[in-house]
């Protein structure tokens, strides 16, 4: 039984390469989150596929519906290549660290759509010379609000009280922000500016990355507090973190 034809815009995620030409493709699709499609002679037929099945490739694919979970991919059109990201290493492996949290997470995902979105956004940014550090801030940011995990941050988790210009902590087990009397003693510290800039982020489309004016104190301060949410929520430290973590020792 020939199964029916779909086709279904996605991103590349990564690939195996399977048997002597055959090659399973793991795709985010803005319609199902993620599929893996196994690619017969990929490696042999350049025609057919192209560039498409490359990580971070944007393509329409046109599927073949089977029984499990593998699908079929018959052919690709490609739409973006983005192959700015292979020419600087700080910015692939922040691609691969964007690609690895949405498959450790995606799963939790109940729209699919505008998790596509921003995955699309963060590499169209990063591929376009965008700021590393602002790229990651605001992706793991958006992550975490679409998949509806996002702290309290603007008042107290406990007391409900709203920040004045004061000093802030932060523990997500207990909701997120904290005032100094809910406080525990080995709460993060955060500066309210920091807290300011995530909130106001989050007005702003989750796939806008470009004019993003962010200082170091708000990058520092704000990427903790989203370590600490993210270490929560991953089911397991991603591989790209390590690799992350050395490109920047190298850097400082
Ligand atoms: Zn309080």
């Amino acid at each position: 039984m020939k199964g029916t034809l779909i086709q279904c815009e996605g991103v590349v995620l990564r690939y195996v390469n399977y048997g002597e030409a055959d090659r399973i493709v793991s795709v985010l699709t803005a319609s199902w989150g993620i599929k893996k499609g196994f690619a017969r002679s990929a490696r042999n037929s350049r025609k057919r596929f192209g560039p498409a099945l490359e990580p971070f490739t944007q393509a329409m694919f046109h599927w073949r519906q089977g029984r499990g979970d593998l699908w079929t991919l018959q052919e690709a059109d490609l739409i973006t290549p983005r192959g700015g990201l292979r020419t600087d290493l700080d910015r692939l492996a922040l691609a691969g660290y964007g690609v690895e949290l949405v498959e450790l997470l995606a799963a939790e995902a109940e729209d699919h759509q505008r998790i596509y979105e921003l995955l699309c956004s963060y590499l169209d940014y990063l591929d376009g010379n965008g700021d590393p550090a602002v790229a990651r801030l605001l992706f793991e940011l958006r992550l975490v609000y679409l998949l509806g995990y996002i702290p309290h941050l603007l008042h107290c988790s406990e007391c409900l009280k709203i920040f004045d210009n004061e000093p802030v902590r932060f523990d997500f087990r207990r909701g997120g922000s904290l005032c100094l009397e809910c406080a525990g003693a080995n709460d993060l510290e955060v500066g309210l500016g920091s807290i300011g800039s995530l909130a106001r982020s989050l007005r702003i489309s989750h796939q806008q990355f470009e004019g993003f004016k962010l200082g170091n104190t708000t990058l520092r301060e704000a990427g903790m507090l989203l370590a600490q949410v993210l270490r929560q929520i991953l089911p397991r430290e991603p591989n790209s973190l390590k690799f992350l973590a050395r490109l920047s020792a190298r850097e400082s």
